[in-house]
């Protein structure tokens, strides 16, 4: 994948590697768990949901704030291109769009959303419209695929967790929430997230569609490394749940929908480039 002569600055990235877990060695972190636990268990993505943070997002502990701006390391300067070239995309295609924030961290930090910790993975929390990436997370990537398959393996994931941020702005998000709260059973709540994490895929797809025409083709990939990135992130997906397992959680692992429907939809999103295209509600 092309992003290193990408423009640097515009991915809004704050850098929180190295400031430690915050709270995460106080009583609160069990609680958190636990509490993510239960809503795993009801099929709520708390990706989609603010009920978590009106649950323990007022829990006392202390403001985290990173360094905000681009980076100085590579994989930090990746977060940022890629995230600024998401931004350049849904600004032309979502009218009054606004970026999200997004923090990079390692172990455990603060969140809108609760106690945010790397055993979750990357996640979107609506009540600070914030993505959160754990960047042991990426590392991982690279020891399984190598850095070819990884960077777009990356930019997906990225560019997913902003696609659950688009869901916040254009109100699908709270729609779903709300229709999960009338839901007759988990089957049908289940059926909702994995709409909606679909959608997200979808989202990524109209991004790695666009990714090149946004930025006059400093930021790219060809359409080989779309299909191949595409096999290798959702060998890590499944392989990597699996892993996480034995107490682990991870909040993106319950609620996406098959591997083939994952690969269907993003494909549709990189097929159309068009967001019109990723109505993933009407069979849901
Ligand atoms: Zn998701």
């Amino acid at each position: 994948m092309r992003w290193q002569g990408g423009r640097q600055g515009g991915g809004g990235v704050e850098d929180r590697r190295g400031m430690g877990g915050g709270a995460i060695a106080g009583g609160g972190l069990g609680v958190g768990v636990l509490a993510i636990i239960g809503y795993l268990v009801f099929g709520i993505d708390p990706s989609t949901t603010t009920q978590l943070a009106s649950q323990f997002g007022g829990v006392g502990a202390e403001q985290q704030q990173g360094q905000v701006g681009t980076p100085r390391d590579e994989a930090g300067q990746f977060v940022d291109v890629i995230g600024g070239n998401i931004n350049d995309v849904w600004a032309q295609k979502l009218k009054g769009y606004q970026r999200p924030n997004v923090v990079i961290y390692e172990q455990g930090t603060q969140t809108g959303c609760g106690m945010g910790q790397s055993a979750m993975g990357p996640f979107y929390c609506p009540t600070d419209k914030t993505v959160y990436l754990d960047l042991g997370f990426w590392q991982e990537m690279e020891t399984q695929l190598g850095a070819s398959g990884a960077d777009f393996a990356r930019a997906y994931v990225i560019a997913h967790e902003f696609g659950h941020h688009i869901q916040t702005l254009t109100g699908t998000s709270e729609q779903v929430r709300k229709a999960q709260q009338r839901a007759s059973g988990q089957g049908e709540a289940n059926r909702y997230s994995v709409a909606l994490e679909l959608q997200a895929d979808c989202y990524a797809g109209v991004w790695a569609k666009n990714a090149s025409a946004v930025s006059n083709g400093e930021v790219a990939l060809d359409a080989g490394e779309f299909a191949e990135g595409m096999k290798t992130a959702q060998a890590i997906g499944d392989d990597t749940l699996q892993r996480r397992g034995g107490g682990r959680v991870s909040p993106e692992s319950f609620t996406h929908g098959s591997s083939a429907q994952r690969v269907e939809w993003l494909q549709r999103g990189y097929q159309s480039g068009d967001p019109a295209s990723c109505d993933t509600f009407s069979g849901a």
